[in-house]
């Protein structure tokens, strides 16, 4: 009788015992989860920036094209990745797109908006009809002169979509004066850049910055239709010492 009582108490104890632990898995599971979302809320407020890179182009989608077959799309994708290099360390880095494929512009501002971007930079490298020219070009944000011409209208009229693209090219008219400014920072270390001869500011209705809810700039490093540009953006040592200037630039800019 005593070994069978003996036997029930144990069984009894062991619901309990099952229980005991389950409680306290649960309850280390979920210490641990708040810890790991104070540890990415603190990074936050530690003040870690983050920076979203945009390589022009991609998939189908080639941009300009070199004389000795270079295209911009890998161009852009080749530099971004040698800049989130050099901004790695301090900074966190998100890239709109990491390989060959397309991205739609809106996407790519949707990217920089979800992780809260302090900054967006895109790169391209010109072309077209503009072979002779070796400068760099740094682009900011500015409403459309003509904004009631007759494609606008059109692009109003067909729905909500279309009302919404032109609330989206409002948000960043919020930031044109922070991204003048992050312009001109950018022109001042890419300036000291004995490679680079020539830097010159742009403002323009350009629709890969709208819709962006943070200082943004297109950065032109120069038109890869021109040869000497063409090799240029295919030197490593050229590459990171402009990479190395843009780093400045965004310091500069960020603790102004
Ligand atoms: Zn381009």
């Amino acid at each position: 009788m005593q070994a069978i009582d003996m036997m029930k108490i144990e069984r009894s104890n062991k619901k309990p015992g099952i229980l005991i632990l389950f409680l306290l898995v649960t309850s280390m599971l979920t210490i641990s989860v708040i810890l790991s979302y104070a540890e990415e809320r603190d990074s936050k407020s530690d003040g870690i920036r983050t920076i979203v890179i945009d390589p022009g182009h991609g998939g189908y989608d080639n941009g300009a094209q070199g004389p000795d077959g270079s295209l911009e799309k890998e161009r852009t994708l080749y530099f971004a990745q040698i800049l989130a290099k050099e901004l790695k360390p301090k900074y966190e880095v998100v890239l709109t797109r990491n390989g060959d494929y397309q991205v739609a512009l809106t996407r790519r501002a949707s990217v920089a908006n979800y992780h809260r971007a302090d900054m967006f930079i895109s790169i391209h490298a010109g072309g077209g009809s503009r072979y002779q020219m070796d400068n760099w070009s740094v682009f900011y944000y500015k409403k459309a002169e003509h904004r009631n011409d007759g494609k606008e209208l059109r692009a109003v009229i067909r729905g909500n979509g279309d009302d919404l693209r032109l609330n989206w090219d409002h948000i960043q008219l919020r930031y044109q004066k922070k991204s003048q400014a992050l312009a001109g920072c950018m022109k001042a270390q890419l300036a000291g850049n004995p490679e680079i001869r020539e830097v010159t500011i742009s403002a323009a209705a350009l629709r890969v910055l709208e819709g962006l809810d943070m200082p943004a700039i297109i950065i032109e490093t120069g038109y890869l239709t021109n040869p000497k540009t063409e090799k240029r953006l295919n030197d490593i040592s050229f590459l990171t010492d402009a990479a190395k200037s843009i780093k400045k630039g965004v310091d500069v800019y960020l603790t102004r």
